[in-house]
């Protein structure tokens, strides 16, 4: 199955989620492939550590390199498909060429989560229409959501279902929406709410998941479940 991980609005912790999910889906025994998606901030590359690995995303979306070539088994037995911080290797990939490359690998994983970029450019249009399921991540806030349930209507007039909603940075500021009233207006189901966890900072300080870095940690335990939840394995 592919998912890919979006949200409207930048900063709310796509690529923290898509990692920590990855991480966690591994620990259940899940075969795991992430694809560093926003193909111009190789985040997701450096929680990793990959970020300086070639070939990357950038090469096989360009033609140069095979996407076996470009598959790295990071040490938590997640496997990663880097994107690297390179301009030019960002201008010369062609984006619509994912849906066939994915296709090659797609039946060795359980899982391929796609890490997005922000908002709805040309990307997010293929990492819509590439994935089998979105899954959206919002934090509790107006715009926020307002974002995100208009991706969802994108992505449902491509033919790709809401699988359910990641509610995270819970508990930072005050008047924040609550699970009931998001779900209400996005019109899906909060799967997991993450909490605001300053633990998440200091793992990706030190380029490291949050569950790797302290697997008992309020946000690993929120990942932990999120993971349980999609695989059904308890
Ligand atoms: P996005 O990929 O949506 O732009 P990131 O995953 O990069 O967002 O997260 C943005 C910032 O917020 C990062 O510095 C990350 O460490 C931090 N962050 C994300 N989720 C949490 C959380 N639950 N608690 C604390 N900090 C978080
Ligand atoms: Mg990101």
């Amino acid at each position: 199955m592919i998912i890919t991980i979006a949200s409207g609005k930048g900063g709310v912790g796509k690529t923290t989620t898509t990692a920590s999910l990855a991480v966690a889906l591994a620990k259940l025994g899940k075969k795991t492939l992430v694809i560093d998606g926003d193909l111009s901030m190789a985040n997701l590359a450096i929680l990793f550590n990959l970020d300086k690995k070639k070939p990357s995303l950038h090469e096989v979306l360009s033609g140069e390199a095979d996407i076996r070539e470009a598959i790295y088994k990071h040490k938590t037995g997640v496997y990663v498909v880097p994107t690297s911080l390179s301009l030019e290797g960002y201008k010369k990939a062609e984006i619509e060429l994912l849906p066939e490359v994915l296709e090659e690998v797609g039946d060795e994983f359980d899982y391929i989560l796609i890490d997005a970029p922000a908002g709805l450019n040309r990307e997010m249009t293929v990492h819509l229409a590439t994935a089998d399921k979105l899954l959206l991540v919002v934090t509790p806030e107006m715009f926020s959501i307002v974002d995100a349930s208009r991706l969802k209507e994108s992505a449902e007039s491509v033919g790709t279902p809401l699988l359910g909603i990641v509610l995270n940075r819970v508990g930072r500021d005050f008047g924040e929406l609550g699970k009931e009233e998001i779900e209400m207006l996005i019109k899906g189901r909060v799967l997991v709410e993450v909490p605001e966890d300053r633990y998440v900072r200091d793992a990706a300080l030190k380029k490291m998941t949050v569950i790797e870095y302290k697997k008992n940690a309020p946000a690993s335990l929120a990942y932990l479940k999120l993971a349980s939840l999609i695989s059904g394995e308890p």
